[in-house]
């Protein structure tokens, strides 16, 4: 038992109220001497005493109180029937507070009782989030109120940041509870050391801590405030031998700019962190300057996604990838478009987030295999052979089981397990769940399919780790291609990746060669194959097909 749980039952011991701790399964284990005293003593699993402990309402609603209370790991309070050992039946007011590792803290009051008996340790702990010991969100918007009628000078700038994790409810699936709670707290302990100089510091939802700054508040000084948390973030959390990457978005509203009450400047940072995460993750974004239509912007393209992946507005281009040993083009990598009937085009990066959230990448990705099935076709009818194609994979995919069964029935169907065929990953998606990943990775290897490390240089792969992914290809992100002429260290930096995965084994691609110059020196390292608008844009089916009709050697 933490010492924070400790502490509490150390003090309701003494309370003139009965207390019981639930574990998960809803056995008892604690009371208080006051329960033990006042109530049935004899019963050791809640659903026995459920039958004792009458809810007023339904005999059910009880336990969805409880379950409740566990899933949103947020208090509430009701009330039931109560048979007293005397066997009196008399109201009781129950409160029921989550705990650590899925446990329930009741603490009953029987109505009879004088209402001034429930004391100041109560009140403290509707306050306090147990898992974390931070104010709530309760809490939070009572002392921001407060706050805001005690400002001296109107026209003060006083802001509150909301800082939203995003993956909170994955790390929930994949990790236990005690590492779960482990990862908290070091989320905590992080924005602790940003948070010290500032005047509030509160867990305001499950995924959402809140920071609130007053004093000399300038946009510009909130602003360096946001890029410090997200830096806090860069490097991964260790949990129990997992790394963990944090994905977060950061919203700001101000006072009095974007409203004059608590609730509706936690309100405007809230809608501003979870629409940024829409668009873009591990970035800060101010409320004044998300105007509603942008909001609605991107409503609608949620909305619009569904139909537009079922009929054609939602197709694939394709970036050729040239070999400079073998001077040909040999491969392409197919990119997602959505030409929007009123909207135009829409970026990838804007409407694939979108479609992670809402599931509709599985679709997305399986019309990008259908696509690179018809593509190898095309290609045999033309005599175009060792051409190679790659699929973008999103995060999260290749842990969901049915992803593995829609590649193994494209394999299968299609006959692919002996095309050229890449299934691209990010960096970043490996740290996920590391064993989880390799397992997966071998299972579509063994399937005959290749996996290439997109974005290779963006995340926080070891050297360790490295050497024992099961991967074909590292592709090298732009941002070390980007100035490679003219930059003596983007050029070490390049030779020292290229030298270690050939070391490694592994092919390499380098991305995003833009000039001429930046051809030059790349094109000193003969194995490898560059994609870059030096080379070609994305291009549509026909287009690709005349670019290799020409034969270009480069
Ligand atoms: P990515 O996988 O890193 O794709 C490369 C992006 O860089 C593409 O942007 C491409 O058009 C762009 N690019 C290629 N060469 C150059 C260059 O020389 N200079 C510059 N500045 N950019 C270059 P695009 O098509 O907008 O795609 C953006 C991202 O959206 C992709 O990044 C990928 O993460 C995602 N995406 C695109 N299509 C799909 C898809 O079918 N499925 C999934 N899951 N993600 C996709
Ligand atoms: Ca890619
Ligand atoms: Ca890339």
């Amino acid at each position: 038992m933490s010492n924070n749980t400790e502490d509490i039952l150390n003090i309701l011991h003494v309370l003139d109220t009965g207390a019981v701790l639930v574990e998960d399964d809803l056995s008892i284990s604690w009371t208080n001497k006051y329960f033990d005293q006042h109530y049935f003593s004899d019963q050791k699993n809640l659903t026995d005493l459920c039958r004792d402990l009458k809810p007023v309402e339904d005999d059910n609603a009880f336990l969805h109180i409880l379950e409740d209370v566990k899933s949103k790991k947020e208090y509430a309070d009701t009330i039931i029937e109560c048979h007293l050992s005397d066997n009196e039946a008399v109201l009781c007011d129950v409160w029921i507070y989550p705990m650590s590792g899925e446990r329930l803290l009741l603490v009953c009051q029987l109505q009879t009782q004088n209402k001034t008996a429930h004391c100041e340790a109560l009140l403290q702990m509707a306050r306090y989030d147990p898992a974390t010991t931070l104010p709530n969100r309760i809490y939070f918007l009572e002392m921001l109120e407060e706050k805001l009628t005690q400002q001296q000078h109107p026209e003060a700038l006083l802001s509150i940041m909301i800082i939203d994790f995003n993956e909170l409810d994955t790390y929930d699936t994949v990790f236990s509870i005690t590492s779960d709670e482990l990862l908290l707290l070091t989320l905590k302990e992080r924005l602790t050391d940003v948070s010290k100089e500032h005047t509030l510091f509160a867990r305001v939802a499950p995924s959402k801590f809140a920071i609130v700054c007053e004093t000399a508040v300038t946009p510009v000084k909130v602003e360096k405030l946001a890029q410090e948390i997200l830096h806090l973030f860069y490097e991964p959390i260790s949990v129990e031998g997992h790394l963990v990457y944090a994905e977060l978005s950061v919203g700001i509203s101000l006072y009095p700019t974007d409203a004059n009450n608590a609730k509706n400047l936690l309100l405007k940072a809230e809608k501003t962190a979870s629409a940024i995460q829409k668009t873009e993750l591990n970035s800060y974004g101010f409320a004044h300057k998300l105007p509603e239509k942008n909001v609605d912007k991107i409503l609608k393209i949620s909305t619009d996604l569904p139909a537009a992946v079922e009929n054609e507005e939602i197709f694939f281009v394709f970036q050729p990838q040239y070999c400079l040993d073998e001077g040909r083009f040999c491969g392409a990598e197919l990119l997602a478009r959505w030409e929007h009937p009123e909207l135009g085009f829409i970026s990838p990066e804007i409407f694939i987030p979108l479609a992670e959230q809402t599931g509709m990448i599985r679709t997305v990705t399986m019309k990008a295999f259908m696509e690179a099935s018809k593509m190898f076709k095309a290609l045999e009818g033309r005599g175009i052979k060792d051409f190679s194609l790659s699929v973008n994979i999103s995060p999260n995919m290749l842990l969901y089981s049915g992803f593995m069964e829609d590649l193994e029935f494209f394999i299968e169907s299609y006959e692919m397990a002996d095309k050229p065929l890449y299934l691209e990953v990010t960096e970043n998606d490996f740290a996920r769940n590391f064993s989880k990943m390799i397992d997966a990775l071998n299972a579509i290897r063994d399937m005959g399919i290749k996996i290439e490390m997109d974005d290779y240089g963006t995340g926080y792969t070891s050297l360790q780790y490295l050497s024992k992914l099961p991967i074909d290809t590292l592709k090298i992100d732009r941002s070390f291609v980007q100035d490679i002429d003219s930059d003596q260290q983007q050029a070490v930096l390049f030779k020292a990746i290229c030298d270690m995965a050939s070391a490694l084994g592994y092919d390499i691609v380098a991305e995003g060669v833009e000039t001429e110059a930046e051809n030059l020196v790349v094109q000193q390292y003969k194995n490898v194959r560059v994609q870059g608008y030096y080379y070609s844009k994305p291009l549509q089916v026909n287009e690709l097909f005349e670019l290799l009709e020409k034969a270009v050697v480069l």
